[in-house]
């Protein structure tokens, strides 16, 4: 079982900032900026690879959920970065679908053009 199904069962604990049926929102444990909350479905997605059209809804949801609480958490104005790693190539590290919100500081830096 993956470390964010572990969270999802409560096996390890995390700081949650937002849960319902479908959703588990909580803080990066090695965050990299003063605001880095992860969103997952609970349901079990490995990657955005592993995504089928019936998940549309629930894409949708997770992305609306993380402008709501980046108002919440009071970062909306100044901005934010939402971030879906995908396979190796992608960064991911953690085989369970997951949407990066990261903000309350300046984030130009981490994609650049390589031209
Ligand atoms: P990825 O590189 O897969 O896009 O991101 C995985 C993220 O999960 C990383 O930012 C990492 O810090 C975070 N993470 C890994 N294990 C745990 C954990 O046990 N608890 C929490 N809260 N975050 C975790």
């Amino acid at each position: 079982m993956d470390i964010f199904c572990k969270i999802i069962n409560k096996e390890i604990p995390a700081e949650v900032v937002y849960e319902d049926k479908e959703i588990l929102a909580f803080r990066d444990i090695h965050p990299v900026a003063p605001v880095h909350v992860l969103i997952i479905p609970k349901k079990h997605i490995e990657s955005a690879n592993e995504l089928s059209d019936g998940d549309a809804q629930l894409i949708g949801k997770m992305v609306v959920l993380a402008k709501k609480i980046a108002q919440d958490l009071q970062i909306s104005e100044k901005g934010y970065k939402l971030l879906i790693r995908t396979g190796k190539d992608g960064g991911q590290e953690v085989p369970h679908l997951h949407l990066h919100l990261i903000g309350g500081a300046e984030l130009y830096e981490e994609i650049r053009p390589i031209n």
